[in-house]
C-alpha cells in the first residue's frame, strides 16, 4: 500500500516551507514537520536578505509577487571595496551595474520577518499539506520499502522521500548515514536596520574590513540593512551593548558617505560557519537548503542556493513521478545531487577563499587582491560572469527560476 504521504519535509524554514508550497501545487500529497510554533514566529533579527533575480522570480512563480511589490527594495548596483567602511568607497573598488548584463536590477532585498510572514500565511491556507507544528523530527528508520520518519509526540508516518530542510544543525546524519565537513570561521555577524540621511539610490555596499566585511543592503532609499561580520569575540562585546552604545560604535565602522545614521528596530547576532554535506542524497532522503551547505553570508547567496535546490528538487521528482518512476528511489535522486553539488561545492569553496583573502594577513595579499580587483574590472567576459552568478542566472537554471 502507498503511504499516505508521498513526501514528508522536516523543516519549516524557508526552505522547507517554500519546497512544501511547491511541492502540494504540483499534485504531491505533502506532511511539513517544524519544531518550533509555526503560527507565532516572529523574527527579532533585524535580519534582511538579498533575493537574486532568479528567486524573485521563483517566488513569483509560486504567487509571491504581491510580497515582493509590497515588501521588496530593487537592489540596482554592487558597490565593492576594501578597507575603511568609515571612509566610504577608494581605490580598488568593484562596480556591479546590472546593465552590464542587460536586466534593471540584481534582485531585491526583502525582510526576514515579512517573507516568512507571507509565506505562513499561504501555508495556512494550504489543503493538500498536512502541518505537523511544535513537533520534532527524532529519526527515521527503513521499513519494508517506505521510509518511517519518527515524530516527537510518539506518532510516526511512512514515506516514499523524506526532504531535509532542518538547516545547518541537521541531525539525522548519523541514523541516515551523511555527514558534513565543517570550518569555524570564529567570526560572527550582527545584523540590524539604520536610516540613514543621504539617498543610497538603491545601491549595496560591501566593504571588507581586516576582520571580516561590513554589509549596507539596501531596504528603502533612506535605510540599509547592516550585516556587520567581525571576530566572535568583538561581536559577543557588541551584543552586549545598549542601542545607544552600539550605535557609538557603529558611527565609525558605518561612516559619513550616507549621512547621519540613527537605528531602527531589534538587532540579531549569528556565529559564523562552513558545513558542507559530504552527499546530498540516499535511499529515501535529499537533502536541501543549509542541511547542505552553511555558507559565509558575505556572498548574501546562502538562500538563494537554497531556492535552487528547491526549485531543482521539485522538477526531479516531478518528471520521475510522470515517467511512473519510484520518487525514492536513488537513481531518481542521484539527478538532482547532479544538478546542485557542484554549484554548492563551488560557492561553498569561494566565500571561504573570499574570506580568508581579506581578512589573512599574510605578506603580499594586499597586493594580490590589488591585482584581482584591476584583472575583474578590466575583464569584461569575466565580470559580467560574476554578475550573473551574482543574479543567479548563470548554469543550468530550473525552470521555476527563468524569467517569464
Ligand atoms: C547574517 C546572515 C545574513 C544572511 N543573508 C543572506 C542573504 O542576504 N541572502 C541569502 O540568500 N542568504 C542569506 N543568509 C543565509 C540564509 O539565512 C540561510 O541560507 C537560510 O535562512 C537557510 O534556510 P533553511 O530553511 O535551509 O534553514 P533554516 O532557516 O535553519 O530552517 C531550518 C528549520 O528546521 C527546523 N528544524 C530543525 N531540526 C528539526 C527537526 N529535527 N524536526 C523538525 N524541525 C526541525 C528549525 O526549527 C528551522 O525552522 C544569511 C545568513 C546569515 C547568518
Amino acid at each position: 500500500m502507498k503511504p499516505e504521504f508521498e513526501i514528508v519535509v522536516v523543516g519549516g524554514g524557508l526552505v522547507g516551507s517554500l519546497l512544501t508550497h511547491s511541492l502540494s501545487r504540483a499534485g504531491f500529497k505533502v506532511a511539513l514537520i517544524e519544531k518550533e510554533d509555526l503560527q507565532k514566529r516572529t523574527v527579532h533579527t533585524g535580519r534582511a536578505f538579498a533575493l537574486s533575480l532568479a528567486s524573485c522570480n521563483y517566488l513569483k512563480a509560486l504567487g509571491f509577487a504581491d510580497a515582493l511589490e509590497q515588501y521588496g527594495n530593487l537592489i540596482e548596483g554592487v558597490i565593492v571595496t576594501e578597507g575603511e567602511a568609515g571612509k566610504g568607497s577608494r581605490e580598488g573598488i568593484l562596480e556591479f551595474m546590472p546593465s552590464e548584463i542587460g536586466e534593471e536590477s540584481f534582485g531585491c532585498m526583502i525582510q526576514e520577518a515579512n517573507l516568512l510572514e507571507a509565506v505562513g500565511e499561504r501555508l495556512k491556507k494550504e489543503k493538500t499539506v498536512r502541518i505537523f507544528s511544535k513537533t520534532t523530527v527524532e529519526n527515521a528508520v527503513f521499513d519494508d520499502g517506505s521510509l518511517i520518519v519518527n515524530l516527537s509526540k510518539g506518532k510516526s508516518i511512512p514515506t516514499e522521500l523524506l526532504a531535509i530542510c532542518d538547516g545547518s544543525q541537521t541531525s539525522l546524519g548519523s541514523r541516515l548515514g551523511y555527514s558534513h565537513i565543517k570550518k569555524n570561521y570564529r567570526q560572527g555577524a550582527i545584523t540590524c536596520t539604520v536610516r540613514h540621511e543621504k539617498s543610497n539610490e538603491g545601491l549595496a555596499y560591501q566593504f571588507f574590513m581586516p576582520t571580516g566585511p561590513i554589509a549596507f543592503l539596501p531596504l528603502s532609499n533612506h535605510s540599509v540593512c547592516i550585516v556587520w561580520t567581525n571576530t566572535q569575540k568583538e561581536v559577543n562585546r557588541l551584543d552586549q551593548l545598549d542601542d545607544d552604545q552600539f550605535l557609538e560604535e557603529l558611527r565609525p565602522a558605518f561612516g559619513t558617505f550616507l549621512g547621519g545614521i540613527s537605528l531602527e528596530g531589534p538587532r540579531g547576532s549569528w556565529s559564523l560557519e562552513l558545513s558542507m554535506a559530504r552527499k546530498m542524497v540516499g535511499v529515501r532522503y535529499a537533502l536541501l537548503g543549509d542541511a547542505v551547505r552553511k555558507i559565509h553570508p558575505l556572498a548574501g547567496q546562502g538562500l538563494n542556493l537554497g531556492l535552487r535546490d528547491a526549485a531543482a528538487f521539485l522538477e526531479i521528482v516531478e518528471s520521475a513521478k510522470h515517467r511512473g518512476e519510484d520518487i525514492g528511489f536513488t537513481t531518481v535522486l542521484e539527478r538532482y545531487q547532479r544538478w546542485r553539488m557542484f554549484d554548492s561545492v563551488s560557492f561553498a569553496a569561494a566565500t571561504d577563499f573570499f574570506n580568508w583573502a581579506y581578512t589573512s594577513s599574510i605578506p603580499g595579499n594586499h597586493l594580490a587582491r590589488q591585482l584581482g580587483t584591476g584583472i575583474i574590472s578590466r575583464i569584461t567576459p569575466l565580470k559580467g560572469y560574476l554578475i550573473r552568478e551574482a543574479a543567479g542566472l548563470s548554469g543550468d537554471i530550473p525552470e521555476l527560476m527563468r524569467n517569464r
